[in-house]
């Protein structure tokens, strides 16, 4: 543990909050910010709260919901982004607009409880840059969700060589330090989870339990995720290309030394006409060898032409700021 900072310092802290078609949790989420708030006035040191809602392109009534919101609080900002850009992008837009001492990113869905925000603001006034929030238990999410994101976890790892933080989603809370770091890492094809390790900082973990969404259904599914677990390994390493390499070179060995059997056996026993399993075999398995890797080598040029288009990374519709 180190050593606890002054406490009388007051502190400022955004909370983030990105948004898609989430009508029927925010009233919920709302009255629950609401508590939390109000809470911290009492509360030594204050932590002054602004609360900043990203719509990442809504097609229900949350933007309305959020605009009414805003329009009775003085701690609520907003940003409505022109379309859905994925969370990432949302979560982004947030990190380039957040003026406080911290922020903590949290779901709309109100699968990470609001009110553990306090325990982890405890833990950054301790001294803390990065307070991240891991799962004890993940309610309502299939054996299935759970094994596919714990293998992934444990590849991204390997291949990335920064220590990925397992069971860990977005719900956390940065200091200032670590938002200006997130703000210089502007790359187009994000996946926050493995920029958030890579960043360093000074991190503790807190155990929580994922609850339950409490309405509406997740946005996700396995090609969603398939992109993001792409984006994950190419942006952190170029090891699928060193692996194509290492192909080629046991083919190619393999072939030579496949090349001077058939030629001594020709020239010892004369010409042998069936050959034509081994043809197709070598045919096929070369093929395969070059598709693949051409396969790879592409996933690597479309990120580095997405990138050099240097195109924004979201847009912005309308915002309601009060910086
Ligand atoms: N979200 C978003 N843009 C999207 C998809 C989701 O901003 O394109 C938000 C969503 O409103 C929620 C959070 O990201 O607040 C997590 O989404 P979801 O609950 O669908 O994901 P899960 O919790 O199942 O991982
Ligand atoms: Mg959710």
């Amino acid at each position: 543990m180190h050593e606890p900072k002054d406490k009388s310092s007051d502190k400022t802290l955004t909370v983030v909050i990105p948004c898609y078609d989430e009508q029927e949790s925010l009233p919920t989420l709302f009255e629950r910010m609401d508590a939390l708030v109000q809470n911290s006035e009492k509360l030594s040191p204050k932590i002054e709260y602004t609360l900043l809602f990203i719509d990442d392109g809504s097609n229900d009534n949350t933007r309305k919901l959020i605009r009414e919101y805003a329009s009775q609080h003085t701690y609520v900002d907003f940003i409505f982004l022109s379309r859905n850009f994925g969370k990432e992008k949302a979560m982004y837009a947030g990190i380039e607009h957040v003026h406080t001492d911290g922020m903590v990113i949290i779901d709309a869905d109100l699968q990470d409880p609001p009110e553990l925000i306090p325990q982890m603001a405890e833990l950054w006034i301790q001294g803390y840059d990065d307070v991240y929030a891991r799962r004890r238990s993940r309610d309502g999410e299939s054996w299935l969700k759970k094994a596919t994101s714990r293998w992934y976890y444990e590849l991204l790892q390997r291949v990335s060589g920064v220590a990925i933080q397992k069971d860990t989603g977005d719900f956390r809370l940065f200091d200032r330090k670590c938002i200006d770091a997130l703000r210089r890492l502007d790359e187009s094809e994000r996946n926050s989870k493995a920029l958030f390790s890579w960043i360093g900082f000074k991190k503790i973990e807190f155990l929580y339990d994922r609850d339950k969404r409490i309405a509406g259904k997740t946005k996700w599914n396995y090609i969603k995720l398939f992109h993001l677990a792409m984006d994950g390994i190419t942006s952190f390493t170029i090891l699928p290309l060193k692996i194509a390499t290492w192909v080629g070179c046991l083919v190619s060995i393999s072939a030579v030394i496949y090349a001077l059997v058939v030629l001594i056996r020709t020239l010892v026993q004369g010409i042998d006409v069936p050959g034509y399993a081994s043809t197709l075999i070598v045919v096929l398995v070369l093929g395969g060898v070059q598709l693949l890797s051409l396969g790879i080598i592409g996933e690597y040029l479309g990120r580095i032409f997405m990138q050099t288009k240097h195109r924004p990374n979201y847009l912005i519709q309308e915002e309601h700021l009060h910086r």
